[in-house]
């Protein structure tokens, strides 16, 4: 029968599988068009998180710009005969298609990146690629993009929940509900001591750092390896709910682990090195449940069109390879912390100080005018494979 978008408050409980691989295959071609093979390019490449969001955009900017044998992790369900599967599982079916097509080598797992389990198998997939590709197993590129609301430790079993609440006092707000244009208030209690440690534990870089211990003790790093991970940091009025709040606390474990990372690996020189990227804010499943971040990036995407500043995942990591990860002179440009940015163009002061005008004076009257909540809608349901120009949403 056709599938028509099931959404509930911000979270969308189905995808369309032909709307997710023609959404894949326009990632593709915008790649093919802007990134093309450098001398210094990745040849092989890792990403965790590769189904959805900044970590489709990077396995696909790394096979179809630079040529990249690629190896997928991420964890996603497969369709059954009550329910389709999640975006990510048709995500990853058309990724495979295409890269057989251009005679790409890529290998896709699905299971629990946090446990050793996965890595175990991962470690032997990069070992397989490398083989059927004819190439040193040595991994240039590992990407790590997972955003998960929970994480099972391997080593005690126990199963820990990340929330996304402030910390110290309680926040309110308003909410814009994307898919009809209606506000309403929020109050979210903050987070308890235990509710924090929980979030770190999930969302900060501990895993960050088992992968990268794991990769070394089968001998896949190298002097030309390069990992990212990736985090947002956004403007001083999502910081109440954000990064004052309790994922911004795992994002600064995530920093933490960096610099353990360049610490253990890069300062020994084992590892060409490992950065933070803070990218701009998108639409993805992840975000579109964090309270302030609906109105945020309708106002956000509105000034960005206007300026023709903006990006989507895709354009942010075309930026992240060619200008910061894989530049002419070899040299990865950061900010005074040793982070990527990415979110320069989010961040200027004409293009906040807009989008804060825009954030005071809009209403449920003037929402479509004065913001792109139909920008926003669109690719929400475009990131489930709804709404996407060319499939025909009538076919059973
Ligand atoms: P997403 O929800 O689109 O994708 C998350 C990926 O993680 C998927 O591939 C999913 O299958 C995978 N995943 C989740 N749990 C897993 C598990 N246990 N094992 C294996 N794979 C698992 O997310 P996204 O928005 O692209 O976020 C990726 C990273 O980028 C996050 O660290 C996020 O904080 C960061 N980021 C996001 C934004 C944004 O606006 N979306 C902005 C800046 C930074």
């Amino acid at each position: 029968m056709p599938i028509k978008p099931m959404v509930r408050n911000n979270i969308c409980l189905n995808a369309h599988p032909a709307g997710c691989a023609a959404s894949v295959r326009k990632q593709i071609e915008y790649t093919k068009a802007h990134l093309s093979k450098t001398d210094n390019a990745p040849k092989l490449v890792l990403v965790v998180g590769c189904s959805n969001g900044y970590g489709l955009a990077s396995r696909i900017g790394a096979a179809f710009g630079y040529k990249a044998v690629t190896v997928g992790l991420s964890f996603e369900n497969e369709p059954s005969e009550k329910r389709s599967g999640t975006a990510g599982y048709y995500n990853n079916e058309e990724f495979d298609k295409q890269a057989v097509k251009d005679g790409l080598v890529s290998i896709t797992l699905n299971g629990d990146a946090f446990s050793n389990e996965m890595k175990a198998k991962t470690v032997e997939a990069v070992k397989q690629a490398a083989v059927k590709a004819g190439i040193p197993a040595k991994i240039d590129l590992f990407v790590y993009s997972l955003a998960s609301p929970v994480r099972t430790d391997p080593k005690d079993g126990v199963m820990y929940k990340s929330v996304i609440k402030p910390i110290g006092t309680a926040q309110s707000g308003r909410s814009l509900n994307f898919m009809d244009g209606i506000f309403s208030d929020f109050n979210i209690e903050p987070a308890t001591p235990e509710e924090i440690s929980n979030t770190v534990k999930v969302m900060g870089g501990e895993d960050w750092e088992l992968w990268m211990d794991a990769l070394d003790k089968e001998g896949l790093l190298d002097t030309q390896t390069r990992a990212v991970a990736y985090t947002y940091i956004g403007p001083e009025l999502s910081w109440a709910i954000y990064k004052n709040g309790t994922i911004g606390k795992a994002k600064e474990d995530l920093e933490r682990a960096c610099r353990a990372i360049n610490k253990k690996f890069t300062e020994t020189k084992k590892i060409f090195g490992a950065w933070v990227s803070v990218n701009k804010a998108l639409v993805t499943r992840a975000s579109a449940v964090i309270p302030i971040i609906p109105l945020y990036i309708s106002s956000l995407f509105k000034v960005m069109k206007d300026m023709k500043l903006h990006e989507g995942c895709i354009e942010q990591i075309e930026r992240l390879y060619r200008d910061r990860l894989y530049t002419a002179d070899g040299k990865v440009p950061t900010d005074s912390e040793n982070r990527i940015r990415i979110d320069d163009w989010e961040m200027r002061d004409d293009v906040q100080k807009a989008v804060v005008e825009k954030m005071n004076k809009v209403t449920t009257e003037n929402v479509y005018v004065e913001t792109d909540i139909a920008g926003v809608k669109h690719d929400f349901l475009e990131v489930h494979g709804f709404d996407v120009e060319g499939v025909d949403y009538d076919a059973d």
